[in-house]
């Protein structure tokens, strides 16, 4: 099957996979979706005998249809190799009826890693099949993870530079830290006065932009984006769902075709829609359980229909779950809406202009797969807390919202069917808060001490993303306002 690609906003023309990958968002601002769900061509039993860069190729290669095999191949070779520290790429940990799927085994030790080390290699791939000649930049807005993936993804790639906006006061000192001291000569952070909210909105209207599209190609670039808004972050995830399922019938945890919950901490909607997109192609995931911080947008959204981002922003222990507008929840209201991409633009309108729009009851009805709840601070580390003095396992508190949620679930429904839990980064990464719930008040520890105490109660050792941090010089200084963002970019790329 060949699969293509149109905008969410606009049913006119449809473009390749290669093409979507290479724009990121589309011309009228849609998001990029494919024409058709391809159906997975292998049987669970033959995954289960697979390695994840041969599960990574049968999944890709449904929906990347214009990529040649030697090309997929090839890019998938290149990101998932000893950049990751366990061969199985990623690992299964089972704590009860629950496992949980740890995603951070890569670079920068989040789950991010898995679509951003390969997305910079099926963009050059792109920009070669397309005859670009542009040099492609990467405009990215970050809660503090997809910046450093990104960052270390597209680090010297030829004929690539890379930006990154992150919310000055809104990250963890580890990943801050993680991105102003990236290397790279084609590489440039930027911290803004605002949320992540105002940096991704910064960033989508750069690229509605046409005047400073017009203005990049006269001096030869274009812009791309590693959000997850591109089409090539989200395909690369539905990989590790597969994967996952297949590891459980081939550690004769389930038998081929049963049904399993998945639950992921949600922020912008991208990795679980993955899980969705994985439902699609016939994977038996019975709910998808959406799982939100103390910014429950999300949950409101799917208890009443109604998203409403007219609320207070609150800064959390799971900052990158700190959104107000999930950008990839547009595909899903695509796509319950019989793809009406008329319908889904005039839904967008009313988010952008009142921050409002409510679905109607048949829309409402396709969304029974899902289960929505939100977990507070408290309960965020109560739920590391718990698990920790109960099996002496530690997560972070992404995770641990995660974790939290699917507590209420089992309690709310009864559902008794095995689930898997998105683990989205190492707690390395958010030393203080983890350490916090485990031990209590933790002022007056510095950040270097924390994580030797995390090493020490969890019996992990201290991941190298963490370690090379403590020597590493900072290398980008620049802060900036949120209207400033346009100019800043321009000043970078030397534009007058
Ligand atoms: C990005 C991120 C999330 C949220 O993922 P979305 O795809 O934006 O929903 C959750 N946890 C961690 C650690 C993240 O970095």
């Amino acid at each position: 099957m060949n699969i293509r690609y149109r905008s969410t906003r606009s049913s006119g023309e449809t473009v390749s996979s290669s093409y979507a990958i290479l724009k990121g968002l589309a011309d009228d601002g849609g998001l990029y979706v494919p024409t058709a769900f391809p159906k997975l061509d292998k049987t669970i039993v033959e995954l289960a005998q697979m390695s994840y860069q041969q599960v990574a190729y049968e999944v890709m290669k449904l929906f990347l249809t214009d990529y040649t095999a030697d090309e997929l191949r090839y890019c998938i070779d290149h990101a998932y190799d000893d950049k990751f520290d366990v061969e199985s790429i990623a690992a299964l940990v089972k704590t009860g009826r629950e496992y949980f799927l740890e995603l951070y085994h890569g670079k920068t030790i989040a789950f991010k890693d898995h679509a951003l080390s390969i997305l910079p290699y099926l963009l050059t791939t792109a920009a070669k099949k397309n005859d670009v000649r542009n040099q492609i930049v990467i405009l990215t807005a970050t809660s503090g993870d997809t910046g450093k993936a990104a960052l270390a993804g597209f680090a010297d790639v030829p004929g690539t530079k890379i930006i990154v906006f992150y919310p000055k006061d809104g990250v963890s000192p580890v990943q801050e830290k993680q991105m102003v001291t990236q290397k790279g000569s084609n590489t440039f952070v930027v911290g803004i006065r605002g949320n992540f909210d105002d940096a991704q909105t910064g960033v989508k209207k750069m690229f509605g932009d046409r005047a400073l599209g017009r203005e990049l190609d006269e001096n030869g670039f274009q812009f791309s984006s590693a959000n997850s808004i591109n089409i090539g972050r989200l395909v690369p995830q539905v990989v590790y769902y597969v994967y996952a399922y297949a590891m459980l019938v081939k550690n004769g945890e389930i038998s081929s075709g049963d049904p399993i919950n998945i639950t992921v901490p949600t922020g912008n909607f991208g990795n679980i829609l993955a899980a969705y997109y994985a439902k699609q192609i016939g994977m038996p995931f019975a709910r998808l359980i959406c799982a939100s911080n103390k910014n429950n947008v999300l949950t409101d959204f799917f208890d009443t229909g109604r998203y409403d981002r007219n609320r207070k922003f609150y800064v959390t222990s799971s900052p990158s779950m700190d959104i107000l507008v999930s950008s990839n929840l547009e595909r899903l209201i695509y796509q319950i809406d019989g793809c009406d991409a008329v319908k889904t633009a005039e839904f967008m309108d009313s988010l952008s202009k009142t921050g409002i729009y409510a679905i109607n009851d048949t829309m409402k009805r396709e969304l029974e797969c899902f289960y929505a709840r939100f977990a507070t601070e408290e309960e965020t580390l109560a739920a590391i807390r718990d698990l920790y003095e109960s099996t002496g396992y530690v997560i972070d508190t992404h995770t641990a919202v995660g974790a939290s949620v699917y507590k209420k679930y089992a309690e709310d429904t009864g559902d008794r069917t095995p689930t898997l839990i998105a683990s989205t980064a190492s707690p390395f990464k958010f030393a203080r808060s983890v350490m916090t719930a485990i031990k209590g008040d933790v002022t007056g520890y510095s950040e270097t001490e924390l994580i030797d105490m995390l090493s020490e109660v969890s019996g992990m050792e201290e991941p190298p993303a963490v370690l090379e941090l403590k020597d590493a010089p900072v290398r980008h200084k620049t802060v900036c306002d949120i209207d400033e963002m346009e100019a800043t970019v321009k000043s970078w790329l030397k534009i007058r």
